[in-house]
């Protein structure tokens, strides 16, 4: 079977350092062929409305730019209506058939919120799922819903390897150097005229800047 390939959904409102190291520390730890980033076209509203899902998604393209084993699908944005992770899966599966393995990355503050996503035990078919250590989010199974909980040590991985040996259904965490930073934080910083610096690449500032977005709480 091939490498596993990473599924990286987010926000991205704006990326930060945490997504791309995030993204980029996945590939050696859970030996991924590369990363495709998905910005979510229409997440429930932030209180921007100046920040379209276009923009959310050129953020995107300027951060990875480069790196060769980033790849970014614009399909969630394309999108008319808003899209759900499930759909993106069926999807994908559609286009890379029933074989690849497929690894949907998540925070462990997503994480612990999975059970309340569209058809989530489907998504636990239709991928494995890797949870990264995620300051103040502890990946501990107490702390996590009671159906959710029992999935998790029902599907738990302990060998990354084991990723490669099935296409879908395992769960697994890896730990990612921390970093406290959060786009909530950089909208803060930005609407009150503080700087974000070194907290995002440069590319995605100066894009910030040019188009004056994030200036309003
Ligand atoms: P917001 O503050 O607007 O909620 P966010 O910083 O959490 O945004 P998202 O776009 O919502 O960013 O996150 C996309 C994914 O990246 C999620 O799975 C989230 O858990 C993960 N993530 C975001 N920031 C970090 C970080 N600093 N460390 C680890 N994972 C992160």
């Amino acid at each position: 079977m091939s490498e596993p390939l990473g599924l990286f959904g987010g926000t991205f409102d704006p990326v930060h350092f945490g997504h791309l190291r995030l993204a980029e520390e996945s590939i050696a730890h859970l030996g991924l062929a590369g990363v495709r980033w998905i910005p979510a076209g229409h997440p429930p509203h932030r209180g921007m409305p100046q920040v379209t899902p276009q923009q959310r998604l050129e953020m995107v393209r300027r951060s990875t730019a480069g790196n060769e084993r980033f790849s970014v699908d614009p399909s969630e944005v394309d999108a008319a209506a808003p899209s759900y992770t499930v759909h993106t899966l069926e999807r994908l599966r559609r286009e890379l058939g029933s074989e690849q393995s497929l690894v949907l990355l998540v925070g462990a503050d997503a994480f612990a919120g999975l059970a309340t996503w569209h058809r989530w035990r489907d998504i636990l078919s239709l991928a494995h799922v890797a949870v990264s250590h995620r300051p103040g989010f502890p990946v501990e199974i107490g702390s996590l819903p009671d159906e959710l909980a029992s999935e998790f040590s029902a599907r738990r991985l302990l060998d990354a390897d084991a990723l490669k040996a099935r296409p879908a259904g395992g769960i697994v965490t890896f730990a990612m150097t921390q970093l406290a930073i959060s786009a909530t934080q950089i909208r803060t910083l930005l609407s009150n005229g503080k700087s974000a610096r070194y907290l995002l690449p440069d590319a995605v500032l100066d894009y910030i800047q040019t188009h004056s977005l994030y200036r309003n709480a």
